[in-house]
């Protein structure tokens, strides 16, 4: 991750202004340094306790621009950052005195609704994505925050509403373009570089600067069953022993998440359920929106429901659920780990520490996984862990700095109580967790193929500023 493992890295020199200058003069996009105007919203991430200033920010606009930024960064030995939509969790796509290479400016998303395919630039936000697939009735499997960035969520595998009919987002990925360490332009599919594209799928963004993807299209709505229902926490452990069973014999197209978080200040919710510790059952159902009520019908009756917000909706409404307890700007800290099953050992970790959530934007995401995601094998992508039962996302936030250390210590201490049930961990759910952490991610065999992979590829480690795999 941030720290050094190369001679080339060993030795950063002071960035030259002439080498600026040729930067500015051939991009086509923005060269930002820390006297211009801009400089200080383009520094910034998705994470607001993240507080990096890079040397220089590179705007690129196409391939020959993120090449050019590359070529700049290397010559002047200066660690690289790369950002698509810039919501890793710890940050890692920005950096102190290197140079960061933004690709928010590639924003480009062509349809082929007849070929049922998409292509996709770099830059390209989740939500932005699905606005223009579901003109369609047509969609990419992916996430569940519709300002994440396609690009990183898809580099680790991406999860999300999808999943259990159609797959991860790597899944649906037919093929990507990357710019190597080296300055080349490589198309990784099946049939070329597929190696390349295996790492790609799940590896991050260990072996090039991806500028474009393709993917296959999953039909979908545009209309969909979905919403939440919330029980108060006093509930929690009788809801989620009957959740556990209810969803045992639930069809693939129903993926359900279960939130724990205090009950929100919106007008859906009673004023004397603001701040009080609920349970929620989120879903979707990706098929038929008669048959997804009556598939849904019997979760009302898991306990005695204060609120129920199911209802046919628009799919892209649905992902925007979540847009606002996720903001730009709020310190967020995240632990996350996966689980074969809610056993009851699992449950009284959750019931517990879900009692103990004292800050309205700390909440826990139980992400229900299996389905078509288990049916792809292990071994086919490098995203590990398809056998996981469960996923737990436990998110420890504050608006501001304050009382951060508090929630941080929460989500610390709930991820700990989960220690005896870990079965394995989401490397886009990592923090700067450390090399021995991204190797319990792959597995050791795993990592070791990933590790020849990124010999190949990045072997003075110059894309390092990820869930690194270091190549030595
Ligand atoms: P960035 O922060 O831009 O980058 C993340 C990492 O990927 C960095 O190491 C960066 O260098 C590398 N990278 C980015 N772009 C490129 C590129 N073009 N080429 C090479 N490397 C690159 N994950 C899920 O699977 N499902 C979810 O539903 C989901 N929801 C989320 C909701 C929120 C609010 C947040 C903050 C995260 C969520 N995640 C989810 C995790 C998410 O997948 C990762 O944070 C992911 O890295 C975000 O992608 P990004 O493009 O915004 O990342």
């Amino acid at each position: 991750m941030g720290t050094t493992r190369t001679a080339e890295a060993e030795a950063p020199r002071r960035l030259e202004e002439t080498a600026v200058a040729g930067l500015r003069r051939v991009l086509t996009g923005e060269v930002i340094g820390p006297a211009d105007d801009g400089y200080d919203a383009h520094r910034r991430v998705w994470n607001g306790s993240i507080d990096r200033h890079p040397a220089l920010i590179a705007r690129c606009r196409g391939v020959d621009d993120v090449r050019a930024a590359l070529r700049l960064g290397r010559e002047q030995r200066l660690p690289i950052a790369v950002r698509s939509g810039g919501h890793s969790f710890p940050g890692l796509s920005t950096c102190d005195d290197g140079l960061l290479i933004d690709l928010r400016l590639m924003d480009g998303i062509r349809v082929d609704p007849d070929a049922r395919t998409s292509g996709v630039q770099a830059g390209v936000l989740l939500g932005e994505l699905d606005a223009v697939t579901q003109r369609h009735g047509l969609a990419v499997p992916a996430g569940i925050v519709s300002h994440t960035g396609l690009t990183g969520l898809t580099l680790g595998g991406g999860i999300g509403w999808l999943q259990r009919k159609h797959g991860l987002t790597v899944d649906s990925l037919v093929s990507a373009d990357v710019v190597t360490a080296g300055g080349d332009v490589v198309r990784a599919a099946e049939d070329e570089n597929a190696d390349l594209f295996w790492g790609l799928r799940g590896g991050g963004g260990n072996f090039g600067i991806v500028t474009d993807l393709r993917f296959r299209l999953v039909p979908l709505g545009p209309q969909v069953m979905a919403g939440a229902t919330f029980w108060p926490i006093a509930q929690a452990a009788s809801v989620l022993r009957r959740y556990r069973d209810w969803i045992a014999g639930c069809p693939d197209e129903l993926m359900t998440l279960l939130v724990q978080r205090l009950a929100p200040p919106l007008p859906a919710v009673p004023a004397e359920l603001v701040g009080q510790p609920v349970i929620a059952l989120v879903a979707c159902y990706a098929g038929d929106v008669d048959e997804g009520e009556r598939v849904l019908r019997p979760m009302r009756h898991l306990g005695a429901p204060v609120l129920d917000l199911f209802a046919a909706k628009p799919f892209t409404v649905h992902q925007q659920m979540f847009d606002p307890s996720f903001r730009h700007g709020c310190w967020y800290h995240v632990r996350s780990c996966d689980v074969a099953g809610l056993s009851d050992d699992v449950i009284d970790v959750v019931v517990e520490h879900g009692r103990r959530i004292s800050s309205p934007l700390s909440s826990i995401a139980l992400w229900q996984m299996g389905g078509a995601v288990a049916r792809v094998g292990e071994d086919e992508t490098a995203f590990t862990g398809r056998d996981a039962g469960f996923t737990f996302n436990i998110n420890g936030n504050t608006p501001t700095a304050d009382g951060f250390e508090e929630q941080r210590q929460w989500a610390r201490d709930y991820w700990s109580a989960l220690a005896p049930f870990h079965t394995g961990v989401y490397v886009n759910f990592l923090m700067e967790e450390g090399d021995e952490r991204v190797r319990q991610a792959y597995g050791p065999a795993k990592h070791e193929r990933l590790r020849a992979l990124k010999r190949r590829y990045d072997p003075a480690n110059v894309f390092r500023l990820n869930q690194n795999i270091p190549p030595d």
